[in-house]
């Protein structure tokens, strides 16, 4: 991604890809133009991950005492999550558009990531299925990226190709599961996108028909 990093408080609105994988990939905003990154710190990406409501609060106090003990940590393991979040983009919209060999080059680059993660890793039983599980103990500043890097890995084993739209929205390119009954949802956020591409097509139908009808007035 080339793009500039700008501050951005985090809002539920922000979270509307389906999944929290699809959420972290949309802290970049305008991917269709000049990207923007949100996620111009390691606090700021303790806020996301607070606000997804997916992660222990415990666990992102211990984070952030970290961050403060170890900005040059806190610095790489932010850098680290743009990678994976990067890869992830650039996999997933390859999967989209069908091109194998970009495709190839980003899955070898989550699989770094995921590799990661389950090195650090234990094999645990939940109810009646193991899975890998990280903790910020034997994760340390890398737990949210090796948290999200194995759920990137169920993610993609189950995406929903058909269902999986990116918003083609001005300036926005965010991605998202369709869950909607009809299948039928092509905006991010009806909200935001969806009254965006409203009012402009609102202004141009007026402005296309100013003109007939000063056409149309009946002479004298
Ligand atoms: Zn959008």
């Amino acid at each position: 991604m080339t793009g500039t990093i700008q501050a951005h408080a985090f809002r539920p609105r922000d979270l509307v890809g389906g999944h929290i994988v699809i959420d972290l990939v949309n802290t970049v905003t305008a991917r269709d133009a000049e990207p923007i990154d949100w996620l111009d710190g390691y606090p700021r990406l303790l806020e996301w991950a607070a606000l997804t409501g997916q992660f222990a609060p415990a666990a992102l106090a211990v984070l952030r005492r970290l961050a403060e003990t170890d900005p040059g940590g806190a610095a790489s393991a932010l850098e680290h999550i743009r990678e994976l979040r990067e890869a992830l983009h650039n996999l997933i919209t390859a999967l989209l558009d069908q091109d194998a060999a970009v495709a190839e080059g980003a899955v070898g680059q989550v699989e770094n990531h995921w590799k990661q993660a389950v090195a650090s890793a234990r094999l645990i039983v939940r109810g009646t299925t193991p899975q890998p599980q990280v903790g910020v103990e034997t994760s340390g500043l890398e737990y949210l990226r090796h948290e999200l890097a194995l759920q990137a890995f169920d993610l993609l084993r189950s995406l929903p190709l058909d269902r999986t739209r990116v918003c083609p929205g001005l300036r926005c390119g965010w991605v998202f599961i369709d869950s909607s009954r009809g299948g039928r949802r092509r905006w991010c956020d009806m909200a935001t996108c969806g009254n965006a591409a409203k009012g402009r097509t609102h202004y141009q139908r007026k402005r296309q028909t100013a003109s007939p009808q000063g056409h149309q007035r009946p002479p004298g």
